[in-house]
């Protein structure tokens, strides 16, 4: 080995290549954000929603829908335990 820096450099670029390259992949599976809705569409809602794996609640005050998506925690679609008869 006449120059073992030269290895080093290698690895380095090497490493910022295939991070790049991941990086790259990840950022293919991201959804596009939706558009945030006029403020006059949004709706005052008060549903509560708990995570089916780790319970943690929340509570929704604001949506741009009676009945919005539910919020994700833990990678899974929260539980809605607000009784639809109360909204
Ligand atoms: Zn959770």
């Amino acid at each position: 080995m006449p120059f073992p820096i030269v290895n080093v450099i290698v690895a380095v670029l090497a490493g910022v290549l295939l991070l790049r390259v991941g990086m790259k992949i990840l950022g293919g599976f991201a959804r596009p954000v939706p558009e945030a809705p006029d403020p006059g569409e949004l709706r005052r809602v008060r549903l509560t929603y708990q995570c089916s794996i780790c319970s943690t609640t929340v509570r929704m005050t604001m949506a741009n829908d009676e009945v919005p998506e539910p919020p994700r925690h833990c990678q899974e679609d929260m539980d809605l335990i607000t009784s639809p008869d109360d909204i």
